[in-house]
């Protein structure tokens, strides 16, 4: 679904993505970890075209996004995104959040996108929370509606950067089990978290990045029960 071949990114004299290579396949739950700055959210949104990369080439399903004649639009209505502090309009009810990119970018039938929504929102647990104003839900409600807005058009790939470090910790596992419930439909993931037992519980794969770049990758077992790498085993003893 994703490859990135040796991508960089500068901010001025910061060198802050060093030389990525990842390549995600299609269901695959890739979690990055790693110290704070070490450049997971800079990853993902190179991914998601927001930062454009200064070497190197991502690859959607094949397509080079990276190339200058790569449609921004249409690469990022093919992946769905959800970051730390949830956007939700507020003006806006929840349906009407979760089915406005499906009606405008993707030009799916209103009727349609509200049906999708309702049926997404109810399964999620948030099916008394259609027609209410996003004020008026919890912070995890919010982070779960932003993540149904972020599925509803079956979007290749999904980039969750640090979803729940801004909720109440109370309100955590709700957001989490719905990221769980995701990958049990088959999603493709790329995600961030400081989350290390949900990283283990859910990952196929952990990634561990390091002054711009991976370090050190494999399963969560291999990754936190035997890291091979010093930089990997002192990030560990700090967050563990
Ligand atoms: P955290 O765990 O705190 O979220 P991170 O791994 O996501 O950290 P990034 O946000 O990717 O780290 O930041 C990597 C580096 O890039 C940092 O040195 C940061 O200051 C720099 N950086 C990120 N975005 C910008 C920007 N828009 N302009 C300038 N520098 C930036
Ligand atoms: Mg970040």
């Amino acid at each position: 679904v994703l490859e990135l071949r040796d991508v960089h990114k500068l901010f001025g004299e910061n060198h802050v993505l060093t030389g990525v290579d990842l390549l995600i396949e299609k269901h695959e739950v890739v979690v990055l970890i790693g110290a704070s700055g070490s450049g997971k959210s800079t990853l993902m949104r190179t991914v998601n075209l927001i930062e454009r990369v200064d070497d190197g080439q991502i690859l959607l399903s094949g397509d080079d996004i990276t190339d200058p004649r790569a449609a921004t639009d249409k690469v990022r209505a093919r992946i769905g995104v959800v970051f730390q502090h949830f956007n939700l309009f507020p003006h806006m009810r929840v349906i009407d959040n979760v089915t406005l990119a499906a009606r405008k970018v993707h030009r799916m039938p209103a009727d349609e996108a509200r049906t999708k929504g309702v049926d997404l929102l109810t399964r999620f647990g948030l099916g008394d929370k259609v027609d209410e104003y996003p004020d008026r839900l919890s912070g995890g409600q919010q982070q779960r509606v932003a993540i149904v807005r972020a599925i509803l058009t079956d979007p290749e790939l999904l980039l969750l950067d640090e979803i729940t470090s801004a909720l109440d910790p109370m309100l955590v596992g709700e957001v989490l089990d719905l990221v769980r419930s995701l990958k049990d439909q088959g999603s493709t993931i790329l995600m961030a978290t400081h989350e290390m037992s949900f990283a283990r519980s859910v990952a196929d794969r952990i990634v561990f990045m390091h002054q711009g770049r991976i370090l050190e990758q494999g399963t969560p077992e291999q990754v936190f029960d035997a890291p091979r790498e010093a930089a990997t085993q002192e990030f560990l003893a700090r967050v563990t």
